[in-house]
Protein backbone atom coordinates (compact mmCIF):
# COMPACT_ATOMS: atom_id res chain seq x y z
CA UNK A 1 0.00 0.00 0.00
CA UNK A 2 1.20 3.47 -0.81
CA UNK A 3 1.88 5.52 2.23
CA UNK A 4 -0.25 8.54 2.31
CA UNK A 5 0.97 9.71 5.74
CA UNK A 6 1.71 13.54 5.71
CA UNK A 7 0.87 13.92 2.09
CA UNK A 8 -2.10 16.37 0.79
CA UNK A 9 -4.34 16.81 -2.04
CA UNK A 10 -5.91 19.78 -2.54
CA UNK A 11 -9.02 20.03 -4.52
CA UNK A 12 -10.81 23.28 -5.42
CA UNK A 13 -13.83 23.44 -7.22
CA UNK A 14 -15.90 26.12 -8.87
CA UNK A 15 -16.54 26.96 -12.73
CA UNK A 16 -15.21 29.90 -12.23
CA UNK A 17 -11.69 29.11 -11.41
CA UNK A 18 -11.48 27.01 -14.52
CA UNK A 19 -13.12 30.11 -16.77
CA UNK A 20 -9.96 31.93 -15.03
CA UNK A 21 -12.79 34.42 -13.35
CA UNK A 22 -11.26 33.65 -10.47
CA UNK A 23 -7.92 33.02 -9.32
CA UNK A 24 -7.62 30.18 -6.99
CA UNK A 25 -5.45 31.86 -3.82
CA UNK A 26 -7.04 29.02 -1.37
CA UNK A 27 -4.77 26.26 -2.53
CA UNK A 28 -1.84 28.80 -2.14
CA UNK A 29 -2.73 29.70 1.21
CA UNK A 30 -3.84 26.13 2.48
CA UNK A 31 -0.62 24.70 1.47
CA UNK A 32 1.71 27.44 3.14
CA UNK A 33 -0.22 26.26 5.99
CA UNK A 34 -0.18 22.67 5.29
CA UNK A 35 3.36 23.14 5.40
CA UNK A 36 4.01 24.73 8.77
CA UNK A 37 2.44 22.02 10.03
CA UNK A 38 4.79 19.36 8.27
CA UNK A 39 2.11 18.08 5.51
CA UNK A 40 3.50 18.22 1.87
CA UNK A 41 1.52 19.00 -0.61
CA UNK A 42 1.45 16.04 -3.60
CA UNK A 43 -1.04 18.04 -6.15
CA UNK A 44 -3.55 20.65 -6.47
CA UNK A 45 -6.43 20.23 -8.49
CA UNK A 46 -9.49 22.30 -10.01
CA UNK A 47 -12.34 20.52 -10.95
CA UNK A 48 -15.91 22.52 -12.17
CA UNK A 49 -19.51 22.40 -10.30
CA UNK A 50 -19.51 18.87 -12.13
CA UNK A 51 -20.34 15.77 -10.30
CA UNK A 52 -18.34 13.20 -12.15
CA UNK A 53 -15.27 15.23 -11.93
CA UNK A 54 -15.55 15.82 -8.42
CA UNK A 55 -15.63 12.19 -7.61
CA UNK A 56 -12.81 10.87 -9.85
CA UNK A 57 -10.59 13.74 -8.10
CA UNK A 58 -11.84 12.43 -4.62
CA UNK A 59 -11.38 8.86 -6.05
CA UNK A 60 -7.92 9.28 -7.15
CA UNK A 61 -6.56 12.37 -3.98
CA UNK A 62 -7.81 9.17 -1.41
CA UNK A 63 -5.85 7.05 -2.78
CA UNK A 64 -2.67 8.58 -2.25
CA UNK A 65 -2.89 11.40 0.42
CA UNK A 66 -4.00 11.25 3.92
CA UNK A 67 -5.52 14.79 3.99
CA UNK A 68 -7.73 15.54 1.35
CA UNK A 69 -8.36 19.45 1.28
CA UNK A 70 -11.83 20.58 -1.04
CA UNK A 71 -12.81 23.95 -1.12
CA UNK A 72 -15.97 25.98 -3.05
CA UNK A 73 -19.48 24.70 -3.52
CA UNK A 74 -21.19 24.53 -0.36
CA UNK A 75 -23.24 27.64 -1.03
CA UNK A 76 -27.47 28.09 -1.11
CA UNK A 77 -27.58 27.88 -5.04
CA UNK A 78 -28.40 25.14 -7.36
CA UNK A 79 -24.58 25.61 -8.80
CA UNK A 80 -23.16 25.05 -5.32
CA UNK A 81 -23.18 20.96 -5.68
CA UNK A 82 -20.69 20.15 -3.25
CA UNK A 83 -22.40 19.23 -0.12
CA UNK A 84 -25.44 16.84 -1.37
CA UNK A 85 -22.46 15.05 -3.73
CA UNK A 86 -20.11 14.58 -0.57
CA UNK A 87 -22.87 13.21 1.31
CA UNK A 88 -23.82 10.61 -1.73
CA UNK A 89 -19.93 10.31 -1.73
CA UNK A 90 -19.69 9.11 1.98
CA UNK A 91 -22.94 7.31 2.27
CA UNK A 92 -24.62 9.95 4.61
CA UNK A 93 -27.74 11.13 4.92
CA UNK A 94 -28.33 15.27 5.28
CA UNK A 95 -29.73 16.22 8.93
CA UNK A 96 -30.16 19.95 10.19
CA UNK A 97 -27.21 21.05 12.78
CA UNK A 98 -29.35 22.73 15.56
CA UNK A 99 -25.64 24.78 16.37
CA UNK A 100 -25.10 26.16 12.63
CA UNK A 101 -28.82 26.97 12.21
CA UNK A 102 -28.76 28.87 15.39
CA UNK A 103 -25.62 30.87 14.29
CA UNK A 104 -27.44 31.44 10.47
CA UNK A 105 -30.56 32.76 12.03
CA UNK A 106 -28.68 35.16 14.03
CA UNK A 107 -26.71 36.40 11.55
CA UNK A 108 -29.48 36.94 9.25
CA UNK A 109 -31.44 38.15 12.54
CA UNK A 110 -28.43 41.63 13.03
CA UNK A 111 -28.28 42.39 9.58
CA UNK A 112 -32.07 42.50 9.34
CA UNK A 113 -32.77 40.35 6.65
CA UNK A 114 -35.61 37.80 6.06
CA UNK A 115 -34.16 34.20 6.28
CA UNK A 116 -34.71 32.05 3.47
CA UNK A 117 -35.13 27.92 3.40
CA UNK A 118 -31.98 27.51 1.53
CA UNK A 119 -30.07 29.49 3.69
CA UNK A 120 -31.02 27.38 6.43
CA UNK A 121 -30.65 24.46 4.16
CA UNK A 122 -27.06 25.26 5.19
CA UNK A 123 -27.15 23.89 8.49
CA UNK A 124 -28.03 20.53 6.85
CA UNK A 125 -24.87 18.19 7.19
CA UNK A 126 -24.34 14.81 6.22
CA UNK A 127 -24.57 12.37 9.68
CA UNK A 128 -21.58 10.83 9.15
CA UNK A 129 -19.22 13.86 9.24
CA UNK A 130 -17.66 16.53 12.21
CA UNK A 131 -19.14 19.60 11.79
CA UNK A 132 -16.71 22.31 11.56
CA UNK A 133 -17.92 25.58 12.75
CA UNK A 134 -17.67 28.78 10.31
CA UNK A 135 -17.74 31.25 12.53
CA UNK A 136 -17.62 33.96 9.72
CA UNK A 137 -20.08 32.72 7.38
CA UNK A 138 -23.16 30.32 6.92
CA UNK A 139 -21.65 27.24 5.21
CA UNK A 140 -19.86 25.23 7.94
CA UNK A 141 -16.95 23.02 7.17
CA UNK A 142 -17.21 19.30 7.14
CA UNK A 143 -14.81 16.40 8.34
CA UNK A 144 -14.70 12.88 6.60
CA UNK A 145 -12.37 10.06 7.47
CA UNK A 146 -12.71 7.25 4.67
CA UNK A 147 -9.73 4.50 4.01
CA UNK A 148 -7.09 5.86 6.27
CA UNK A 149 -8.38 9.55 5.04
CA UNK A 150 -9.22 12.59 6.37
CA UNK A 151 -11.77 14.71 4.13
CA UNK A 152 -12.21 18.15 4.76
CA UNK A 153 -14.98 20.25 2.74
CA UNK A 154 -14.76 23.84 3.05
CA UNK A 155 -16.60 26.61 1.93
CA UNK A 156 -14.92 28.61 -1.02
CA UNK A 157 -15.09 32.17 -0.07
CA UNK A 158 -11.31 33.06 1.08
CA UNK A 159 -11.51 34.64 4.06
CA UNK A 160 -14.16 31.81 5.70
CA UNK A 161 -11.88 29.18 4.39
CA UNK A 162 -8.91 30.38 6.27
CA UNK A 163 -10.89 31.38 9.59
CA UNK A 164 -12.47 27.66 9.68
CA UNK A 165 -8.64 26.38 8.57
CA UNK A 166 -7.03 28.11 11.57
CA UNK A 167 -9.94 27.65 14.04
CA UNK A 168 -11.23 24.25 13.85
CA UNK A 169 -8.47 22.42 11.19
CA UNK A 170 -4.91 22.96 11.97
CA UNK A 171 -5.22 22.95 15.93
CA UNK A 172 -6.72 19.00 14.99
CA UNK A 173 -3.72 18.22 12.24
CA UNK A 174 -1.25 19.42 14.47
CA UNK A 175 -2.14 16.38 16.60
CA UNK A 176 -2.11 14.29 14.16
CA UNK A 177 0.82 15.37 12.62
CA UNK A 178 3.85 15.63 15.43
CA UNK A 179 6.39 13.06 13.59
CA UNK A 180 7.30 14.76 10.08
CA UNK A 181 8.51 18.37 9.65
CA UNK A 182 9.24 20.35 6.70
CA UNK A 183 11.32 23.39 6.71
CA UNK A 184 11.95 26.12 4.26
CA UNK A 185 14.36 28.27 4.25
CA UNK A 186 15.26 31.55 1.56
CA UNK A 187 17.60 34.08 1.06
CA UNK A 188 16.94 36.81 -1.22
CA UNK A 189 19.74 38.16 -3.88
CA UNK A 190 19.31 40.91 -6.69
CA UNK A 191 20.93 42.29 -9.24
CA UNK A 192 22.08 39.10 -10.69
CA UNK A 193 19.73 36.97 -13.04
CA UNK A 194 18.78 33.23 -12.50
CA UNK A 195 21.26 31.74 -14.95
CA UNK A 196 24.44 33.56 -13.46
CA UNK A 197 23.60 32.80 -10.28
CA UNK A 198 22.94 29.42 -10.95
CA UNK A 199 26.65 29.33 -12.44
CA UNK A 200 28.14 30.43 -9.19
CA UNK A 201 26.09 27.58 -7.70
CA UNK A 202 27.18 24.87 -9.60
CA UNK A 203 29.70 23.03 -6.69
CA UNK A 204 26.85 24.23 -4.60
CA UNK A 205 24.04 21.81 -6.06
CA UNK A 206 26.56 18.96 -6.41
CA UNK A 207 27.26 19.20 -2.88
CA UNK A 208 23.26 19.37 -1.30
CA UNK A 209 22.23 15.94 0.09
CA UNK A 210 18.99 14.94 -2.22
CA UNK A 211 17.03 14.81 0.31
CA UNK A 212 17.46 18.97 0.58
CA UNK A 213 15.80 21.11 -2.94
CA UNK A 214 17.29 24.27 -4.44
CA UNK A 215 14.83 26.09 -5.84
CA UNK A 216 15.09 29.32 -7.71
CA UNK A 217 12.17 32.14 -7.90
CA UNK A 218 12.72 34.92 -10.02
CA UNK A 219 10.68 38.26 -9.84
CA UNK A 220 11.48 41.58 -11.08
CA UNK A 221 14.50 42.90 -9.68
CA UNK A 222 15.18 39.97 -7.03
CA UNK A 223 15.87 36.03 -7.47
CA UNK A 224 14.52 34.38 -4.18
CA UNK A 225 16.99 30.88 -3.56
CA UNK A 226 14.79 28.51 -1.11
CA UNK A 227 16.04 25.60 0.14
CA UNK A 228 13.55 23.20 1.63
CA UNK A 229 13.92 19.61 3.61
CA UNK A 230 11.79 16.96 5.66
CA UNK A 231 12.09 14.92 7.89
CA UNK A 232 11.18 13.34 10.96
CA UNK A 233 14.00 14.85 13.16
CA UNK A 234 12.69 18.48 13.36
CA UNK A 235 16.22 19.48 15.00
CA UNK A 236 18.60 17.66 13.25
CA UNK A 237 16.76 19.44 9.55
CA UNK A 238 16.92 22.89 10.98
CA UNK A 239 20.72 22.37 11.50
CA UNK A 240 21.41 21.01 8.01
CA UNK A 241 18.96 23.22 6.31
CA UNK A 242 20.94 26.26 8.06
CA UNK A 243 24.65 25.11 7.79
CA UNK A 244 23.39 24.87 3.90
CA UNK A 245 22.13 28.34 4.05
CA UNK A 246 25.16 29.93 5.82
CA UNK A 247 27.11 28.60 2.32
CA UNK A 248 24.76 29.98 0.43
CA UNK A 249 25.23 33.46 1.56
CA UNK A 250 28.88 32.95 1.63
CA UNK A 251 28.86 32.23 -1.73
CA UNK A 252 26.62 35.02 -2.80
CA UNK A 253 27.33 37.49 -0.38
CA UNK A 254 27.71 40.31 -2.72
CA UNK A 255 24.04 39.94 -4.60
CA UNK A 256 21.89 39.04 -0.83
CA UNK A 257 19.66 41.66 0.48
CA UNK A 258 17.00 39.51 3.12
CA UNK A 259 18.14 36.83 5.01
CA UNK A 260 13.92 35.36 4.75
CA UNK A 261 11.52 35.28 2.46
CA UNK A 262 9.84 38.73 1.96
CA UNK A 263 9.29 41.74 -0.46
CA UNK A 264 11.03 44.19 -1.72
CA UNK A 265 9.49 46.82 -0.39
CA UNK A 266 9.25 45.19 3.26
CA UNK A 267 12.99 44.55 2.29
CA UNK A 268 13.12 48.62 2.20
CA UNK A 269 10.87 49.73 4.65
CA UNK A 270 12.58 47.68 7.05
CA UNK A 271 16.26 48.94 6.49
CA UNK A 272 14.75 52.76 5.92
CA UNK A 273 13.09 52.21 9.99
CA UNK A 274 16.08 50.81 11.29
CA UNK A 275 18.53 53.83 10.34
CA UNK A 276 16.19 56.51 10.90
CA UNK A 277 16.29 57.19 7.39
CA UNK A 278 13.24 58.89 5.74
CA UNK A 279 11.94 59.53 1.93
CA UNK A 280 10.35 61.54 -0.83
CA UNK A 281 9.43 60.62 -4.10
CA UNK A 282 8.60 62.22 -7.55
CA UNK A 283 7.18 59.70 -9.09
CA UNK A 284 5.97 60.23 -12.78
CA UNK A 285 6.03 57.23 -15.00
CA UNK A 286 5.09 55.00 -11.76
CA UNK A 287 2.38 57.09 -10.72
CA UNK A 288 2.54 56.98 -6.93
CA UNK A 289 2.57 52.77 -7.37
CA UNK A 290 6.11 53.17 -5.26
CA UNK A 291 4.57 55.07 -2.73
CA UNK A 292 1.44 52.55 -2.56
CA UNK A 293 4.08 49.55 -2.40
CA UNK A 294 5.74 51.41 0.90
CA UNK A 295 2.55 52.75 2.75
CA UNK A 296 1.45 48.39 2.71
CA UNK A 297 3.31 48.33 5.63
CA UNK A 298 2.71 49.93 9.05
CA UNK A 299 5.24 52.44 10.43
CA UNK A 300 5.24 53.79 6.62
CA UNK A 301 4.33 57.35 8.29
CA UNK A 302 8.14 57.31 10.17
CA UNK A 303 9.38 56.45 6.61
CA UNK A 304 7.69 57.70 3.68
CA UNK A 305 7.34 61.67 3.75
CA UNK A 306 5.54 61.79 0.86
CA UNK A 307 5.19 61.12 -2.85
CA UNK A 308 4.96 64.10 -5.73
CA UNK A 309 3.24 61.90 -8.97
CA UNK A 310 4.22 64.77 -11.37
CA UNK A 311 3.03 63.22 -14.48
CA UNK A 312 2.52 66.12 -17.20
CA UNK A 313 5.57 68.15 -17.99
CA UNK A 314 3.56 71.06 -16.69
CA UNK A 315 3.51 69.89 -13.57
CA UNK A 316 7.07 68.88 -13.30
CA UNK A 317 7.86 72.24 -14.21
CA UNK A 318 5.36 73.98 -11.65
CA UNK A 319 5.93 71.55 -8.48
CA UNK A 320 9.50 70.12 -8.71
CA UNK A 321 10.46 74.10 -10.23
CA UNK A 322 12.50 71.58 -13.12
CA UNK A 323 12.92 74.56 -15.96
CA UNK A 324 11.01 73.65 -19.58
CA UNK A 325 14.53 74.84 -20.32
CA UNK A 326 15.69 71.78 -18.81
CA UNK A 327 13.19 69.71 -20.42
CA UNK A 328 13.57 71.19 -24.05
CA UNK A 329 17.83 69.94 -24.08
CA UNK A 330 17.77 66.83 -22.12
CA UNK A 331 14.30 65.66 -22.79
CA UNK A 332 12.19 64.56 -20.09
CA UNK A 333 13.13 60.62 -20.63
CA UNK A 334 16.47 61.52 -18.89
CA UNK A 335 18.95 61.03 -16.58
CA UNK A 336 19.34 64.73 -15.70
CA UNK A 337 15.62 65.17 -15.57
CA UNK A 338 15.71 62.20 -13.46
CA UNK A 339 18.39 63.45 -11.15
CA UNK A 340 16.11 66.93 -10.76
CA UNK A 341 13.55 65.39 -9.84
CA UNK A 342 15.21 63.26 -6.58
CA UNK A 343 17.00 66.22 -6.16
CA UNK A 344 13.41 68.26 -5.92
CA UNK A 345 11.46 65.18 -4.22
CA UNK A 346 14.34 65.29 -1.31
CA UNK A 347 13.92 69.15 -0.62
CA UNK A 348 10.54 70.35 -1.30
CA UNK A 349 9.65 66.84 1.32
CA UNK A 350 12.56 67.04 3.82
CA UNK A 351 13.57 63.41 3.12
CA UNK A 352 16.96 62.65 3.71
CA UNK A 353 16.71 60.32 0.40
CA UNK A 354 14.88 61.63 -3.32
CA UNK A 355 13.76 59.19 -6.00
CA UNK A 356 13.00 60.99 -9.60
CA UNK A 357 11.93 58.35 -11.76
CA UNK A 358 10.36 58.97 -15.18
CA UNK A 359 9.72 56.91 -18.44
CA UNK A 360 8.26 56.08 -21.74
CA UNK A 361 5.43 53.43 -20.87
CA UNK A 362 3.98 53.09 -23.83
CA UNK A 363 4.11 54.45 -27.68
CA UNK A 364 4.00 58.21 -27.61
CA UNK A 365 4.57 61.13 -29.66
CA UNK A 366 7.19 63.27 -26.85
CA UNK A 367 10.69 62.09 -27.79
CA UNK A 368 10.15 59.81 -30.31
CA UNK A 369 13.79 58.36 -30.63
CA UNK A 370 13.89 57.16 -27.63
CA UNK A 371 12.43 53.73 -27.07
CA UNK A 372 8.88 52.64 -25.47
CA UNK A 373 9.86 51.12 -22.33
CA UNK A 374 13.26 53.40 -21.56
CA UNK A 375 12.89 54.39 -18.00
CA UNK A 376 14.94 56.00 -15.66
CA UNK A 377 15.67 56.35 -12.23
CA UNK A 378 17.77 58.55 -9.82
CA UNK A 379 17.91 58.10 -6.46
CA UNK A 380 20.07 60.81 -4.51
CA UNK A 381 21.11 61.55 -0.93
CA UNK A 382 23.44 64.55 0.71
CA UNK A 383 26.17 62.50 -0.21
CA UNK A 384 25.40 59.85 -3.10
CA UNK A 385 23.64 59.49 -6.00
CA UNK A 386 23.02 56.30 -8.03
CA UNK A 387 21.09 56.17 -11.71
CA UNK A 388 19.65 53.51 -13.68
CA UNK A 389 18.61 53.07 -17.20
CA UNK A 390 16.52 50.14 -17.57
CA UNK A 391 14.46 49.14 -21.02
CA UNK A 392 11.77 47.00 -19.87
CA UNK A 393 9.77 45.51 -22.88
CA UNK A 394 6.89 44.40 -21.70
CA UNK A 395 3.26 46.02 -21.67
CA UNK A 396 2.95 49.06 -19.53
CA UNK A 397 1.60 47.60 -16.28
CA UNK A 398 4.29 45.20 -15.95
CA UNK A 399 6.92 47.51 -17.33
CA UNK A 400 5.45 49.54 -14.05
CA UNK A 401 6.33 46.74 -11.80
CA UNK A 402 9.76 46.67 -13.18
CA UNK A 403 10.64 50.59 -12.90
CA UNK A 404 9.35 50.25 -9.13
CA UNK A 405 11.07 46.98 -8.09
CA UNK A 406 14.26 47.97 -9.78
CA UNK A 407 13.33 51.77 -7.59
CA UNK A 408 13.07 50.30 -4.77
CA UNK A 409 16.47 47.85 -5.15
CA UNK A 410 18.20 51.29 -5.55
CA UNK A 411 16.59 52.77 -2.27
CA UNK A 412 18.26 49.29 -0.63
CA UNK A 413 21.57 50.62 -2.57
CA UNK A 414 21.84 54.06 -1.08
CA UNK A 415 21.57 52.86 2.02
CA UNK A 416 24.50 50.41 1.94
CA UNK A 417 26.51 53.22 0.52
CA UNK A 418 24.88 55.74 3.23
CA UNK A 419 26.11 52.96 5.94
CA UNK A 420 29.34 52.05 4.64
P1 LIG B 1 -20.71 30.14 0.38
O1 LIG B 1 -21.41 29.13 1.16
O2 LIG B 1 -20.25 31.25 1.27
O3 LIG B 1 -21.45 30.61 -0.83
P2 LIG B 1 -19.21 28.31 -1.28
O4 LIG B 1 -18.58 27.14 -0.65
O5 LIG B 1 -20.43 28.09 -2.06
O6 LIG B 1 -19.36 29.44 -0.18
P3 LIG B 1 -18.31 29.17 -3.75
O7 LIG B 1 -19.71 29.53 -4.11
O8 LIG B 1 -17.73 28.08 -4.52
O9 LIG B 1 -18.19 28.90 -2.22
O10 LIG B 1 -17.38 30.44 -3.84
C1 LIG B 1 -17.68 31.59 -3.10
C2 LIG B 1 -16.72 32.70 -3.48
O11 LIG B 1 -15.40 32.31 -3.18
C3 LIG B 1 -16.74 33.04 -4.95
O12 LIG B 1 -16.67 34.45 -5.09
C4 LIG B 1 -15.52 32.40 -5.48
O13 LIG B 1 -15.01 33.07 -6.61
C5 LIG B 1 -14.57 32.44 -4.31
N1 LIG B 1 -13.70 31.27 -4.41
C6 LIG B 1 -14.10 30.00 -4.58
N2 LIG B 1 -13.05 29.17 -4.66
C7 LIG B 1 -11.93 29.94 -4.55
C8 LIG B 1 -10.53 29.67 -4.59
N3 LIG B 1 -10.08 28.43 -4.76
N4 LIG B 1 -9.68 30.70 -4.44
C9 LIG B 1 -10.15 31.95 -4.28
N5 LIG B 1 -11.46 32.27 -4.25
C10 LIG B 1 -12.35 31.29 -4.40
MG1 LIG C 1 -19.59 27.92 -6.23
Amino acid sequence: MINKNNKAVLITIGDELLIGQTIDTNSAWIAQALNKIGIAVLQRIAVGDESQAIQEALDAAIAKAKFVFITGGLGPTADDITKPLLCNYFKGSLIRNKEVEEHITAIFTKRNRPILERNLKQADVPDNCKVLFNQLGTAPGMWFEKDHSIIIALPGVPFEMMGIVTNEVLPKLKKLVTDHFIIHETVITAGQGESFLAEKLIAFENKIPTDIKLAYLPSPGIVKLRLTGQSTNQAALQQKILTFKEELIYLLKDSIVALEDKTLDKIVSESLSNNHLTIGLAESCTGGYIAHLLTQHVGASQLLKGSLVCYQNEIKQRILGISAEDINTYGVYSETIATKMAYAAKELLGASIGIGISGKLSEDPIQSEIATGTIFISVVTNKHQIHQKILSLYDRERNKEVAAQAALLLIWKIIQKELA
